[in-house]
C-alpha cells in the first residue's frame, strides 16, 4: 500500500530538477510520535524513489530530497533541509534547519542533524548513544563554516560550547562525553572542500568553464550551453565559489 502520492504542487530547486510536494494516503505517527493524518501535505521529494512507503519516515515542511538520495525506516527530513546526491538517511534520523546532507553521506541510527550541516561523506558525522543523565544520543557533525556542531537533546551547541556544558554533569557522566568529542573530532574531516562546480542552475548543463577577463582583470564562470555566468571573482576559486552559491541569490 502507498504511504503517499505526489501532488501537482511543484517547484524548481536551484539545479533545475523538478519537485512535488507529497500528500499522505494513511494515518501513521512518526517514531517521535508526531501524527500524520492522510491528506497531510509534507515536503518536497523529486521521485518515489526518494521517500520509503515503508516504515514511518516522512519529509515535512519544504524539506527537499532528490537526486539518488534515499529516506527510509523512521527518518525525519523536515525545516529548509536538503537531501540530495547518493546520500542516505534512515534508522531513526533526523535532519532539520538549513542542514544539507549530500554526496555519499549517511545519516543513520538515532543521529539528530540540524542547523548549518553541511554532511557530504561519512567522515562528518559521528553519533553516539548513550551520552549524559538520560542516556540520549549525541550527534557530531561538521557546519557550512567547517566547525564542529554538537546536536544534542534537541538542542544545537558549539563544540565550545558542549564541552562547557558537558564538564559541568557528573564525574563519569562528564568523562565520557568529553572523550566522545575527542573520538569525534579525530574522525571528522573538516578539510576545505575540493571546489567542483555545481551543474548550471538554469540550464543543468555540466560544461563550464572559468575563465579569466582582460578587461575586468578578474575571472568569471560561464555556462557553455546557455551562456549564463556567475559573479566575477578575484581568483578562480573565488569565482568558482560565486558560481556555486548562485542558488542563494
Ligand atoms: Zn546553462
Amino acid at each position: 500500500m502507498k504511504k503517499y502520492e505526489l501532488t501537482t504542487e511543484a517547484k524548481v530547486n536551484w539545479l533545475g530538477k523538478t519537485l512535488f510536494r507529497v500528500k499522505a494516503c494513511v494515518d501513521f505517527t512518526t517514531s517521535s510520535g508526531d501524527e500524520v493524518h492522510a491528506g497531510d501535505l509534507g515536503g518536497f521529494i523529486e521521485q518515489e524513489t526518494n521517500l520509503s512507503h515503508d516504515g514511518k519516515c516522512w519529509v515535512w515542511g519544504n524539506a527537499e530530497v532528490w537526486g539518488n538520495a534515499e529516506v527510509w525506516g523512521n527518518a525525519k527530513v523536515c525545516g529548509d533541509a536538503e537531501v540530495w546526491g547518493n546520500a542516505k538517511v534512515c534508522g531513526d534520523a533526523e535532519v532539520w534547519g538549513n542542514a544539507e546532507v549530500c554526496g555519499d553521506a549517511k545519516v543513520w541510527g538515532n543521529a539528530k542533524v540540524c542547523g548549518d550541516a553541511h554532511i557530504f561523506s561519512t567522515k562528518h558525522i559521528f553519533c553516539v548513544t548513550p551520552v549524559g543523565a538520560s542516556a540520549n544520543s549525541l550527534t557530531v557533525f561538521r557546519n557550512k563554516k567547517r566547525e564542529i556542531s554538537v546536536s544534542f537533546e534537541w538542542d544545537l551547541y558549539s563544540l565550545d560550547a558542549f564541552r562547557t556544558m558537558a564538564s559541568g554533569w557528573e564525574e563519569h557522566l562528564s568523562e565520557v562525553a568529553l572523550a566522545i568529542l575527542d573520538v569525534a573530532l579525530t574522525h571528522i574531516d573538516l578539510s576545505e572542500e575540493v571546489p567542483v562546480l555545481k551543474p548550471c542552475p538554469f540550464c543543468g548543463s555540466e560544461s563550464l568553464s572559468v575563465v579569466y577577463e582582460d578587461n575586468l582583470d578578474a575571472y568569471i564562470v560561464g555556462c557553455d550551453s546557455c551562456r549564463a555566468s556567475g559573479s566575477v571573482g578575484d581568483t578562480e576559486d573565488a569565482a568558482i565559489k560565486a558560481w556555486n552559491e548562485r542558488k542563494e541569490q
